[in-house]
């Protein structure tokens, strides 16, 4: 006779299957037909339709319908109009609407899991209990945002009408987790599920019409990437949240480039999964499994990279394979299914091409011997060996369930490979050693990492990545941050007197000698500035009074790597003074000199290292010499603007000032222990240094535009390439020599000077610059963001009108320092 440990052993799962027959039901009370949600009504706009399919089954659930243009517009129309009511309602009403909506949500949380897992055709074990669940906690955790918001952030107020488009993969919870925030922020939306996916979205619209939610608050239109584009480009989208692939992200980010929209993208990954000798192996396993079969692994964040240490990496793969033999892949319906089917044939066959090419690019595949039902987009979990990092299945996100592992041999090989990927979503990290641990996540570049642990998620943390897998956070005060913006943006209209960039330009550029384009490498630009042979005067009419307290023949070098430079291009630029007098000289930089100074920047990265105590100390001293040298800094101030004496000191002193206000903050400037649903565990919310920052600065106000943005970029650790005001960049030339003898290290502050749009291109198009600050010409705003969609970095672009770099909310403060820093969440969990 059998004993019971044999039987449980061998006993083999029988059908668990979750009946359908209220999802039915629902889709045959629409007819199995579904309009547009607009204006808090469904609309039946036009006559073209198309299909949602059950992945799991290829029968056609019901039809959807293809928005057109006109719908778009009427979306957004309808939000536009919620807007005043919904942003001016206190911050408890939109509270009570959100809370309405987690209760409804959860209250037909088995109705949602059921269609959600029809629509996409993942396990309704996974829907049951992590995708609506955790809907349900964003809009439970935003309704409390909405309650405080106001008075937590009393400066900052919603953006306006967002746009939000959204993937196949967490239908509902991406709507969450777009629809959640932008409320709470009282922002109202108009949002585009994809189209493979639609049915969880239009009931969402259903739950919205039942709380009685105010019409046009949330709009939801059907459709393909047309649909996605007409919002993209819709003028009063007033910022848009998207989450797909790296292609369309890039694509979006040139459309909307100039157009002043905020956007935050959230897209791909290639996230490693890092194994240590000493971690606990069992859990490790588990947490691959979670890893990479989680939702068919079809998961921007999915631990798809195994590095596994070479000392254990036999042992370890065997017993994954035998843990692989045990996965179940099977219709989603069934509770006891670990794996449903992909999205549809289109993924599937991604999926087949990448892993052929795997094959042929000299990776062994393994498959554990798999039935897999006769219909549906099946795929079998699927682990690479032999694996080259350089391979395409080791760089290229699959998005199925297909594992590449590859070794290594110490910490800083792990390391080194984890990061080698244009990606950094996320990371999982496998040791019992808190020590290691603690060090490879800080040295990780990715928006998550988790400690002996992953794919967790909570409505309380930051979400998002690093590098090319987007920028901007979703979740927590991170994510709620992105759909609030300065309330001095939304009202100011004119630029304040006296700081008119205007002007300033006409006086610039009155210079009848001007040839923007002579001899200079960058292309086109505004060319604001008359060049010339370097040193020679070609016989510009200066004037006859000798221009006065500076000589002529004076060319101030750059300052690259801590050392003076001279221009590649050999060519100077003549600075005069506004009465088209010359009073000195700059050098006319080009791409060479950004690739150098880029180069240095990145040399001295080890700043962002230093403890903010030493930080500050360097800030405070670039201060106390900045102010031993006010007289000299104000005269030339006065000359080269002509704002008269006292208006210069004015500045010199605003920038004193604003030195010790970035170096009292940097080692202030703290993230969260943020409190997640999960118990026992740490997420640590760590504001990080971006990298390199590449700043172009005001016309005006030359020295406290410069010090202004470089002062907090350096306070958090980041190094900066800064081209200097156009027209005014002898301020700061000068200052090499304050950085000079403040101890500042070479490579943290590099200048560049020249022309700015072409300069700030050359920045926005280098793969190694990290993000790109832009506060030149209005014409050059376009030019940066859409340079930027090369490695899609981070801009901040300034759409403010009149922006007063005295005021301290506007020309300094939380803003700047939000900018400068990028948020790493590492979850660690504690208790044995
Ligand atoms: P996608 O980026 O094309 O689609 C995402 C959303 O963008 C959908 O709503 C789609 O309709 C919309 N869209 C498509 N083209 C658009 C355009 N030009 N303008 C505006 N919106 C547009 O993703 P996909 O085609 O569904 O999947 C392709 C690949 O993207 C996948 O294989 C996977 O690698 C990746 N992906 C990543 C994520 C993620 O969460 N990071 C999600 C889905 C897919």
């Amino acid at each position: 006779m059998k004993v019971v440990r044999e039987i449980m052993e061998t006993m083999e799962y029988g059908p668990s299957p979750e009946g359908d027959q209220k999802v039915r039901a629902w889709l045959d009370s629409h007819g199995r037909k579904f309009g547009v949600f607009i204006d808090g009504e469904w609309r039946e706009p036009g006559d073209t339709r198309f299909p949602a399919v059950n992945p799991a089954t290829e029968e056609v659930l019901a039809e959807i319908t293809e928005s057109r243009k006109v719908d778009v517009d009427d979306a957004v129309r309808a939000a536009a109009s919620a807007f005043p009511s919904w942003s001016a309602a206190p911050g408890p009403v939109r509270a009570r609407y959100l809370y309405a909506l987690a209760r409804q949500l959860q209250k037909r949380a088995r109705f949602f899991a059921v269609l959600e897992s029809m629509d996409n055709g993942k396990p309704i074990r996974e829907t049951r209990d992590f995708d609506v669940p955790m809907a349900v906690r964003w809009l439970y955790h935003h309704a409390g945002w909405a309650q405080i918001v106001g008075d937590e952030y009393p400066d900052l107020a919603p953006v306006g009408v967002v746009g939000q488009i959204i993937p196949w993969n967490f239908p509902l919870l991406m709507l969450a987790w777009k629809v959640a925030p932008a409320l709470a922020a009282g922002n109202t939306v108009v949002l585009k599920p994809a189209e493979q996916t639609s049915l969880t979205a239009l009931a969402f619209a259903e739950l919205c019409q039942k709380v009685g939610l105010p019409a046009g608050v949330v709009n939801i239109v059907t459709g393909g990437g047309q649909v996605g584009e007409h919002i993209v480009d819709h003028p009063e989208i007033a910022k848009l949240a998207f989450t797909g692939s790296t292609e369309v992200g890039r694509l979006i980010r040139k459309r909307t480039a100039g157009s002043g929209k905020r956007l935050t993208l959230e897209l791909g990954g290639k996230s490693p999964f890092i194994v240590f000798d000493d971690a606990d192996l069992d859990s490790a396993i588990e947490g691959v499994v979670n890893g990479i079969w989680f939702n068919q692994g079809e998961v921007c964040c999915a631990g798809s990279r195994l590095l596994v240490q070479e000392s254990i990496a036999e042992r370890f793969l065997e017993r994954l394979r035998l843990r692989m033999e045990r996965l179940r892949v099977g219709d989603p319906l069934d509770k006891g299914i670990d794996i449903g089917a992909v999205i549809d044939g289109t993924q599937l066959e991604r999926v087949n091409r990448l892993v052929e090419q795997g094959e042929s690019e000299g990776a062994s595949r393994w498959q554990p011997p798999c039935p897999l039902p006769d219909r549906g987009f099946y795929y079998p979990p699927t682990l690479f060996t032999d694996v080259s990092p350089a391979a395409t299945i080791a760089q290229e996100e699959i998005f199925g369930p297909v594992l590449v592992s590859y070794s290594f041999r110490t910490p800083a090989e792990a390391v080194q490979l984890a990061n080698n990927t244009r990606y950094g979503l996320a990371a999982s990290v496998w040791t019992e050693n808190i020590n290691l641990a603690l060090d490879v996540a800080a040295k990780i570049k990715a928006g998550t990492v988790w400690i002996n642990n992953t794919n967790a998620f909570d409505a309380a943390v930051g979400f998002g990545g690093y590098r090319e897998s987007g920028f901007g956070r979703e979740g927590g005060i991170e994510g709620l941050r992105e759909y609030l913006a300065p309330a001095w943006e939304k009202g100011a209209s004119a630029p304040a007197a006296g700081a008119s960039p205007l002007q300033e330009t006409e006086n610039f550029s009155a210079d009848p000698n001007e040839s923007p384009e002579a001899g200079s490498e960058t292309g086109s630009g505004s060319g604001s500035g008359t060049e010339t042979d370097s040193g020679l005067d070609t016989g510009s009419d200066l004037g006859s009074e000798p221009p006065f307290p500076l000589p002529i023949d004076r060319t101030a070098k750059m300052y690259i790597g801590g050392k003076q430079v001279r221009p590649d291009s050999g060519y100077a630029r003549e600075i005069v003074d506004p009465a088209g007098r010359l009073i000195g000289e700059v050098g006319d930089g080009n791409r060479k000199d950004i690739r150098n100074a880029v180069e240095a920047a990145h040399k001295a990265a080890s700043w962002g290292e230093a403890s903010a105590h030493h930080r500050a100390q360097v800030l405070y001293y670039i201060a106390e010499n900045l102010s031993a040298r006010m007289d000299e800094f104000a005269a030339r101030i006065d000359t080269l603007t002509g704002c008269g004496r006292s208006e210069a000191e004015r500045e010199v002193e605003a920038a004193i000032q604003r030195l010790f206000t970035y170096a009292a903050w940097a080692d202030k400037y703290d993230g969260h222990v943020h409190r997640t649903a999960l118990t026992r565990h740490a997420t640590l919310a760590m504001p990080e240094p971006i990298g390199v920052i590449g700043i172009v600065c005001p016309h005006q106000l030359p020295l406290l535009g410069f010090v202004s943005l470089v002062a907090p970029a350096i306070a958090m650790g980041n190094t900066v390439v800064v081209v200097p005001s156009e027209p005014h960049a002898l301020a700061a030339t000068d200052l090499y020599q304050v950085l000079d003898t403040s101890d500042v290290p070479g490579g943290v502050v590099n200048i560049v000077t020249g022309d700015g749009i072409a300069l700030g291109r050359v920045l926005a198009e280098h793969d190694d610059v990290d993000s790109v600050w832009y506060f030149g010409e209005p014409e050059g705003r376009a030019v940066v963001e859409e340079a930027s969609a090369g490695n899609m970095k981070r801009t901040w672009v300034d759409y403010a009108a009149g922006r007063d770099w005295y005021a301290p909310g506007q020309g300094e403060g939380r803003t700047f320092l939000w900018e400068a820093t990028q948020i790493k969440n590492i979850w660690i969990p504690y208790g044995e």
